[in-house]
């Protein structure tokens, strides 16, 4: 710990940390909200825990209309504690579950559909509420959260994203896992609606060739950096 790290951020800061799959967005913001002393909000939980439950109800993925439906449908409910984030839906633990590699081929065209980010953007604003939270996902810094005192883009080179991604699960196909993951870039970045996009003001972070410590190292700098600024 430094001298710098000791230093309190207001209570209301928001922090906005949007990126690329796998680029270490869950991993770092958890950190970062753990060393702060804020909440954290995984936004794609969100996202999986609807398709899952579209999956579960049998619904074509691919049928937008289908999905605009019934986005309002199931109740999705999302724990903001970084050391033990929660997501249910309908009051059940999908946490496992909405990892799996059907909820990843799903989960793009998915949050293609505007009626679904709609629904959650609501969500995602109510869970911000008052501050004092970091929060991971595409479109933060952009559209929820575009006053975020703190905005951060993370990215990472596709090889690394997969290496790290494949070992987090346990896996050893490292090139389907590179697939899976620039599919769902391509999508993410090609949506009418709030695609991924660097948002005005954000601040790039390259942890191609850094530590999960350096990469929440620098982001708790920055933080001190907008928390003296935001002068709130
Ligand atoms: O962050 P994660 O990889 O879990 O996100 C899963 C998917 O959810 C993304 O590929 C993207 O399609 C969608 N997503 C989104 N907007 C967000 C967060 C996630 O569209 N804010």
């Amino acid at each position: 710990m430094n001298s710098v790290d000791s230093t309190p951020v207001p209570a209301s800061l928001v922090i906005a940390v949007d990126g690329t799959s796998g680029s270490g967005k869950s991993s770092a913001s958890r950190g970062v909200a753990d060393r702060l002393g804020l909440r954290y909000l995984d936004t794609g939980a969100m996202f999986r825990a609807m398709t899952w439950w579209l999956l579960r109800e049998g619904v074509d993925v691919r049928d937008a209309a289908a999905v605009a439906a019934l986005a309002g449908r199931p109740r999705i409910d999302s724990g903001t504690d970084p050391l033990a984030p929660t997501i249910t839906v309908d009051g059940t633990d999908v946490s496992v579950e909405i990892r799996s590699d059907a909820v990843n081929a799903a989960v793009s065209p998915v949050s293609a559909v505007p009626e679904v980010r709609t629904r959650l953007l609501e969500l995602q604003r109510e869970a911000i509420g008052d501050g004092g939270i970091v929060v991971e996902g595409r479109d933060i810094g952009s559209v929820v959260w575009p006053q975020a005192e703190l905005k951060v883009y993370l990215s990472a080179d596709p090889a690394a994203r997969a290496r790290r991604r494949t070992a987090e699960q346990g896996g050893t196909d490292v090139a389907s896992t590179e697939q899976s993951l620039l599919e769902r870039d391509r999508i993410d970045s090609g949506r009418a609606t709030a695609p991924l996009v660097m948002a005005d003001g954000a601040v790039h972070v390259d942890s191609t060739h850094l530590t999960l410590e350096q990469v929440i190292d620098r982001l708790v700098e920055l933080a001190h950096g907008a928390g003296a600024r935001s002068g709130v």
